[in-house]
């Protein structure tokens, strides 16, 4: 059987998917796509044998001839286009974030367990990349014993004037919140935000670099450097501790060059390119999860605690001191 998607929101992102759905994967086709800028859609539809451009969001949703559903668009309006999904009883895959507030995620979290079917998925792409899932492997399997620390920094070249502080949280260390949680098993209980000087490759609006630290139920002790102007590349890195001995994230594949008496690798400077292979893998996962009626990926819940903890880092740097991290409990449709 092929799975039929709609998507909604044809920007970077969506456009991206689209065309691994359509020309990547196997077990999909896109049937359905709406954005705010209808043209925009129609311009990609035209690239998409048979599919059609809806209205809006909402009758994309409600299409009997759509059968699971992706949310590209702008973040604010996830949350509304995935509780349609829910209610219409659609498998929906939600880029990050699966909301902008903790409340509505948590909204998101009790309309999931009242359908009685797992059906959201959130674009947490990173537990789909080989080196986390082999550092993610190593630490399972005991190889470095109990973790007690993480040092992990997530690094990029350069970001545009419209990039301000807070996206440093929401936008870029989003990505490891969820993460090292995931890597760890673990869940997080308080945040503190640092700032060292700024570097004179930022501006105004945003302080560069910060390092965010997080403490774990269990005692893990996290420090993460988000450094947005490092100028020499996209590098995301990540040691892990342990009582027997310390895990690292691989590098990703390069060829070594041995030339004019030095040793070089390539750093690489496009986000998209580092997870290239980890979307890949996350949507097909996803295709086929959505076929057997059971999404299995990142889910709501990752996608509300996320939230949580993302505000809480977020308080930290505004107000300085440790932020709790406090959650709902846990439902046990989640386990
Ligand atoms: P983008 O290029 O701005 O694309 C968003 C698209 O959604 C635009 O075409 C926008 O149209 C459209 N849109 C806005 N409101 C809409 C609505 N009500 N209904 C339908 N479409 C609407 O942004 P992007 O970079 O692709 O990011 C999209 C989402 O993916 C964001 O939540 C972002 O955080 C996430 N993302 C995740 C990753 C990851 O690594 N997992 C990477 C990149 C992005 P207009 O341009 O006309 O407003």
């Amino acid at each position: 059987m092929t799975l039929n998607v709609g998507v909604i929101g044809v920007g970077m992102i969506g456009r991206e998917h689209i065309n691994r759905l359509a020309n990547t994967l196997v077990g999909a086709r896109v049937v359905a796509l709406a954005d705010v800028d209808a043209k925009q859609a129609e311009a990609v539809a035209a690239g998409l044998p048979g599919a059609k451009v809806y209205p809006d969001g909402e009758a994309l949703i409600a299409s009997p001839d759509v059968q699971a559903v992706v949310v590209t668009s702008w973040g604010p309006t996830h949350a509304a286009y995935v509780l349609a999904a829910i209610r219409a009883m659609k498998p929906v895959f939600c880029e990050k974030p699966l909301a902008t507030t903790a409340e509505a995620c948590l909204s998101i979290v009790e309309a999931e367990i009242a359908s009685g079917r797992h059906l959201v998925q959130v674009g947490f792409q990173r537990r789909y990349d080989k080196g986390y899932r082999a550092l993610k492997k190593a630490i399972d399997d005991g190889a470095i014993g109990a973790p007690l620390m993480i040092h992990c920094a997530h690094r990029n070249p350069a970001v545009p004037e419209a990039y301000v502080s807070d996206m440093a949280i929401v936008d870029t260390f989003i990505h490891e919140i969820d993460a090292l949680r995931w890597l760890i098993g673990d869940d997080y209980v308080s945040a503190q935000v640092l700032k060292p000087r700024n570097t004179k490759h930022t501006h105004a609006r945003l302080d560069d670099p910060i390092i965010v630290l997080l403490a774990t139920k269990n005692g893990v002790r996290i420090d993460g450097e988000v450094f947005v102007n490092c100028r020499y590349g996209y590098d995301i890195r990540c040691e892990v501790v342990g009582e027997e001995g310390v895990a690292s994230l691989p590098e990703p594949e390069s060829v070594v060059l041995r030339k004019e008496a030095k040793l070089s690798t390539t750093i690489m400077q496009d986000w998209k390119l580092r997870f290239i292979d980890s979307y890949d893998v996350e949507l097909q996962d996803w295709i086929e999860a959505a076929k057997a009626g059971k999404v299995n990926g990142p889910n709501a819940w990752d996608g509300y605690f996320a939230a949580v903890t993302a505000d809480a880092c977020l308080e930290a740097m505004h107000h300085g001191g440790v932020a709790e991290i406090k959650t709902a409990t846990r439902p046990k449709f989640y386990d």
